[in-house]
């Protein structure tokens, strides 16, 4: 089963990068965050045992800089229980097929996800046309072809645990993408955002590859549903976390996080939305 596996036909090498790229932080207990060229993955360990999960998987040809960055965190002979994914957009799936083959271990998503990742649905075309910069631009070549998991991909568990990891839960946050949800763990009010709020304006290349922080909406090149983002950063916004590490730019804390959450939530038209592209006058 794990045979055929395989990446989306127009799967490639991206070379935008960061000043970040390589960063591997801990950003409380028993969460990581490693920084791959323009995109973050979280390594997740549980309380009560050795047990870890992969939250994402990093951009196309990473698979060696994560499973080093595994094997010094957690032992050579301890590889993840899972991988999660907060969504299947290539900057996030971009070495899966090798990190499954590997490690041999099963990959979860929310069920509206996974006909994007057992090849049978593409995601939107990248819009080239939205408002924002060079990013948005180059956005175009960005892959949008399913991955291809097969067997090896399972729904995450209906009663919003997360498998492995006994304190998070999963959030629904769709909008960005179907299926996409968001990790959450109440003891701390940690947050992993995915792509459902960010904290540098993706579509800027300067900002990206800077790392500038600023607080955004989900890539706007790769968003089609505005209505379903709002409520979902509302959604997240109402958890009122402490911490948040979001799929794209560092991470952010405390009173910043609080304040910039809300400043987006109220503001997310303005903010978020982009004026121009295919995607703006579509929505539901
Ligand atoms: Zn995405
Ligand atoms: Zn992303």
């Amino acid at each position: 089963m794990k045979d055929d596996i395989q990446y989306g036909e127009d799967y490639k090498n991206i070379p935008a990068t960061s000043k970040e790229s390589g960063k591997f932080e801990k950003l409380a207990e028993n969460l990581w965050y490693h920084t791959v060229q323009i995109v973050n993955l979280c390594y997740v360990a549980n309380k009560s045992n050795d047990d870890w999960v992969l939250v994402d998987a990093g951009m196309p040809n990473s698979s060696g800089e994560i499973i080093s960055k595994a094997e010094e965190t957690f032992g050579k002979d301890n590889p993840p229980k899972a991988i999660v994914l907060t969504h299947g957009h290539f900057d996030h799936v971009g070495s899966i097929v090798e990190l499954v083959e590997h490690w041999n271990v099963p990959v979860y998503a929310h069920e509206r996800e996974l006909p994007f990742l057992r090849g049978e649905k593409a995601y939107m075309k990248p819009d080239p046309s939205v408002q924002g910069g060079a990013v948005a631009k180059l956005s175009g070549l960005f892959p949008k072809d399913p991955v291809n998991l097969g067997d090896m991909v399972h729904p995450l568990p209906d009663d919003d645990s997360v498998p492995f990891l006994e304190e998070w839960e999963w959030i629904h946050t769709p909008g960005h993408t179907p299926g996409h949800v968001s990790l959450w763990r109440e003891k701390d009010q940690a947050l992993i955002a995915g792509d459902a709020f960010t904290t540098v304006k993706q579509e800027n290349l300067m900002d990206v590859t800077l790392q500038k922080k600023d607080i955004s909406g989900p890539p706007r090149y790769f968003t089609p549903d505005w209505k379903a983002s709002h409520a979902s950063v509302r959604k997240l916004r109402d958890l009122n976390p402490l911490r948040a590490i979001t799929g794209h730019g560092l991470p952010m804390e405390n009173n910043e996080l609080s304040k910039n959450l809300s400043y987006l939530t109220d503001n997310f038209e303005e903010i978020a939305v982009p004026d121009y592209g295919r995607h703006v006058e579509n929505e539901e």
